[in-house]
């Protein structure tokens, strides 16, 4: 029996199950890696995504080769034609694969018709099994986030002082999340790449692609190796962390990633592993007494957050993508595929940014580009696709968990206990956005009334009786309860208006 190994494009780590088993061996066996036009036509990707990603493929073919292994590297237009070369080529008749962490792409394994046998091994890019989650979800009937975090934490043995947190507490967020305004904030540069000669051949062929794409190809700045990933967590550790917690969702216009580690591209496609990352901010911790608040704020977005999604989006099915609990239907705005197209310096900002980079830092992406699609009424899986196509670490079981349910609240309640939605209130008070817009971002009835504050009200009005039943907005639905009926019709009025215009 001859066996074969194909790595995804996702799946670009040494340890990662397939390869895992046969590293040590003194006879390596054929190994493929593929870049299928087809597959990169699902959706406008991004061009730095596409780039990332055959660059790094690349660079792991390159790593394969000196560690022996005889690799095919292949460039064609679907997967199942130069599979079938390889393992007739090979005399191949079994296939090893890590299981994808999309299920789209699962489907899409079970339909190829193959010469030979295809076994899928577990996939260990994640700390949690599927098994593991699926025991800890079936005993509740609220999926707290917070519980599965501290779970995570005694699981793991994270930050623990025998049974109890390190410093006492599980959770030091009342430290962190301060406003930018009113400091003068000094932020430590971003660790950036120059191509290589690799990248800057894919940086070619990206922009030689005929068919749609998003975004800037150039300057492209990311690692696209284990080694480069490496460098920028170490730099991470050392420059940024130290202030990681503190100021974790302020925006600054021209401040694009603030002090955020910028790993989850490098995380997502296997060249760092999740525990690694953990682990080096644990030590940072004891070792160099960098602030708890900051530790513990960046290890739960990665224990906690990042294991959360991923397990939900396995445990809550097939399903799942297609919630629109809100029944939201319209369409999304040209800007956001060209931000010179909106006039709300916030979305502006962000949109050019991720335009320019294929980044955003998460309160961006929660609390002004969904913030903003939410309180639209924009459609969840239309919202869904752009977030899939824009952005340089998206993947479907990453992003269904995080716009669906986080950003949108689309499936009612089950991920959020309740919707992120905001008027201009939060983003004046957390960015310095609105200080160079032409809305006021106090205003929501007048002539220079901000979106967010009238699209905000309406979505409010709007959905009034299911977010009643919800609860945890009572608050702000009694100051609904108080506004007149003359000031709820100029909502609804500039709300159509601005729909009508923009959308
Ligand atoms: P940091 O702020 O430095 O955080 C460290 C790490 O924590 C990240 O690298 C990431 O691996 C992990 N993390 C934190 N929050 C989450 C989360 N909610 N889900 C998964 N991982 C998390 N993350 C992606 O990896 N890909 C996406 O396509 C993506 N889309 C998002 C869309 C929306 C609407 C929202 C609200 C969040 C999305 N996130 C996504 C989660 C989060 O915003 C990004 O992981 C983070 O901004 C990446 O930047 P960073 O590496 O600098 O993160
Ligand atoms: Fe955004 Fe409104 Fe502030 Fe302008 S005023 S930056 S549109 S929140």
């Amino acid at each position: 029996m001859t066996v074969g190994i194909w790595i995804l494009g996702d799946q670009l780590s040494m340890t990662q199950t397939a390869l895992a088993r046969v590293i040590a061996s003194l006879k390596k066996p054929p190994v493929i890696l593929i870049e299928s036009l087809r597959h990169a036509q699902k959706r406008p990707y991004h061009r730095q995504k596409l780039i990332l990603i055959w660059s790094a493929m690349r660079h792991f073919a390159e790593e394969l080769r000196r560690s022996s292994f005889p690799v095919t590297y292949a460039t064609a237009d679907d997967f199942e034609t130069p599979l079938t070369a390889w393992v007739k080529k090979n005399g191949i008749s079994e296939i090893q694969v890590m299981m994808p962490s999309d299920r789209p792409f699962f489907q899409y394994i079970q339909t190829l018709k193959l010469p030979c046998k295809i076994t899928l091994l577990p996939n260990n890019q994640f700390l949690w099994s599927e098994e593991e989650f699926a025991q800890w979800a079936k005993k509740r009937k609220r999926f707290l986030m917070e519980d599965f975090y501290r779970e995570g934490r005694r699981r793991f043995g994270i930050l623990m002082a025998g049974d109890k947190p390190v410093g006492g507490k599980w959770n030091y967020d009342k430290e962190n999340r301060q406003p930018p305004k009113g400091k003068k904030l000094k932020v430590p540069r971003a660790f950036w790449f120059e191509p290589d000669e690799i990248t800057r051949e894919v940086i070619q062929k990206v922009q030689s692609l005929s068919f749609p794409t998003y975004g800037n190809a150039e300057p492209f700045r990311w690692a696209v190796s284990r080694e480069g990933a490496l460098q920028v967590l170490d730099y991470f550790i050392e420059k940024r962390l130290p202030n990681f917690g503190y100021y974790q969702d302020a925006m600054i216009a021209g401040e694009e990633t603030m002090w955020h580690s910028l790993i989850s591209p490098y995380l997502n496609i296997g060249l760092l592993h999740p525990l690694e990352v953990i682990q080096a901010a644990e030590r940072a911790f004891f070792e160099k007494r960098l602030p708890i608040n900051s530790i513990e704020g960046f290890i739960r977005q990665i224990l906690g957050w990042r294991e959360y999604m991923r397990g939900l989006y396995i445990y809550l099915g097939a399903e799942y993508p297609e919630k629109n609990w809100f029944n939201h239907t319209e369409p999304l705005p040209d800007f956001f595929w060209n931000a010179e197209k909106t006039n709300m310096n916030c979305l502006r900002q962000v949109l050019i940014q991720v335009q320019q980079t294929g980044y955003a830092h998460h309160i961006q992406r929660l609390m002004v580009l969904s913030n903003f699609a939410l309180i639209a009424g924009l459609n969840p899986q239309e919202v869904e696709n752009w977030f899939h196509a824009a952005f340089i670490d998206s993947y479907d079981w990453v992003m269904q968990t995080n716009v669906i349910g986080m950003g949108l609240f689309a499936d009612g309640g089950i991920l959020a206990s309740k919707p992120y939605a905001s008027s201009a209130n939060y983003i004046n008070r957390m960015s310095n956005y609105c200080q160079n817009c032409q809305f006021d971002w106090r205003d929501r009835l007048g002539e220079n009334a901000c979106p967010f504050n009238f699209l905000y009200w309406n979505f409010l009005e709007r959905n009034r009786d299911k977010l009643k039943k919800q609860g945890r907005l009572s608050f702000i639905l009694a100051n609904l309860e108080r506004m007149s009926s003359e000031e709820l019709e100029i909502i609804r009025k500039k709300s159509t208006e601005y729909l009508r215009n923009f959308l």
